[in-house]
């Protein structure tokens, strides 16, 4: 092992770097959470995290990944034999699909090319075409973490409107929360998804549902199997602030650090930055003459930027060049993307420079790779965070 001084640059897109005040928060001693002192903990956490999905409406926290909450919510709505809609926005649909087929639900899985978000006339088109309303939900990843395209989850709910249909709306939103503006109650959305590792600024170990009462009154009639993600017993345990069963502690104490800095910050400042980051990346890899992998501007994604190397080159080479040499890990291509792209991570506990070092690290590693660009990226992305508030 070569000894790296200095900090790692962890420039994929989750985990995320997190902040000195969030590992501090969590160096203490871990109590007893059936205990006295453990109750305020979780009732000053959740109705930050209500702030945060823009909710008056109830949110589970459960010791998991991410993929754990994505189970959640199908087994508490839904019954064996369900149909739902789904969409081929990238890698994490096609897993959140995996899950709902495993389960046997009966997936209704649009095609997509990897380079759009779910389109809204697409939505509102199956929906209409469901007559007898055997759909029973819909699923959308809000930001596809695979290739940096971000559905327009507004306009989605209005295309679920515009049909009349009465199915559910599911949202994962593990990789967009506390980066890109999301609305839970304006939206309409019944059951969101969310982890703890990218926007949130933790560790991995925690996974969110935020639910609405529609999906609630729908858990008291779905038959899926379940037992540890049972919705029911967490909101009857949290209202006097404790859990079911042991909960991740210290990671709680992550939340509540990560949650008071959400709020220092302002959600609104805390967007802003992510968008003009995400703006900088994409002036820098058009200056570097690479190709973003979103195709619809209305959809680039605001926490990551996936960029397409040039034909015959292989994207994790150069990656694994930047690692080795500049001590900075940038996202690898997942699923059919495997190879053709790398992905930069400007989400979470993020400034304009660590963003230029970033940027830097990718120029450096251009360079020493041999692959075909332009360099001046990194230029490009200073003037534009040097003028741009
Ligand atoms: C990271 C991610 C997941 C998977 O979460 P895990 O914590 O790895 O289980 C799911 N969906 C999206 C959009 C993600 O970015």
């Amino acid at each position: 092992m070569t000894y790296h001084p200095g900090r790692h640059f962890l420039q994929i897109p989750g985990p995320t770097n997190v902040p000195d005040r969030v590992l501090r928060a969590m160096d203490m001693p871990t109590i007893d959470h059936r205990g006295p002192g453990f109750a305020g903990l979780t009732l000053e956490i959740l109705p930050g995290l209500k702030k945060v999905f823009k909710t008056e409406g109830d949110v589970v926290i459960y010791p998991a990944s991410g993929t754990g909450a994505w189970e959640a919510a199908l087994v508490n709505t839904l019954s064996p034999g369900d149909r739902v809609l789904m969409f081929e926005t990238g890698h994490f649909a096609t897993l959140w699909h995996g899950i709902a087929s495993d389960l046997g639900l009966e997936v209704e899985f649009v095609p997509g090319d990897w380079r759009h978000g779910a389109d809204p006339a697409e939505v509102e088109a199956r929906l209409s075409a469901d007559k007898n309303h055997a759909i029973k939900s819909v699923m959308v990843v809000h930001n596809e973490t695979s290739t940096g395209c971000a559905s327009r989850i507004g306009q989605i709910r209005g295309a679920i409107d515009a049909a009349g249909h009465p199915a559910l709306f599911m949202v994962d939103v593990i990789s967009s929360l506390g980066s890109i503006d999301y609305r839970h109650d304006e939206w309409q959305v019944d059951v969101t998804v969310a982890g703890s590792q990218k926007g949130l600024m933790l560790p991995p170990g925690l996974s969110f549902n935020a639910i609405s009462a529609k999906a609630l009154a729908a858990s008291e009639a779905s038959k899926l199997p379940k037992s540890f993600w049972r919705w029911q017993p967490m909101l009857d345990n949290n209202k006097d602030g404790y859990f079911p069963y042991t909960p991740a502690t210290n990671l709680l104490y992550a939340l509540r650090e990560a949650l008071r800095m959400l709020d220092e910050e302002g959600l609104d400042r805390v967007f802003a930055r992510h968008r003009r980051h995400a703006e900088a990346t994409r002036r820098a890899v058009r200056a570097w003459d690479l190709e973003i992998l979103c195709q619809n501007p209305d959809e680039y994604s605001d926490s990551l930027t996936a960029i397409l190397v040039p034909d015959g080159h292989d994207a994790d080479a150069l990656r694994k060049l930047i690692l080795g040499r500049f001590d900075m890990s940038l996202g690898t291509g997942l699923g059919k993307v495997a190879g053709k792209v790398f992905r930069i991570g400007h989400l979470g506990d993020f400034n304009d420079l660590m963003l230029a070092g970033t940027l830097a690290g990718v120029e450096m590693g251009l360079m020493r790779s041999g692959m075909p660009f332009c360099p001046g990226g990194v230029d490009a992305a200073l003037e534009y965070l040097a003028r741009e508030d």
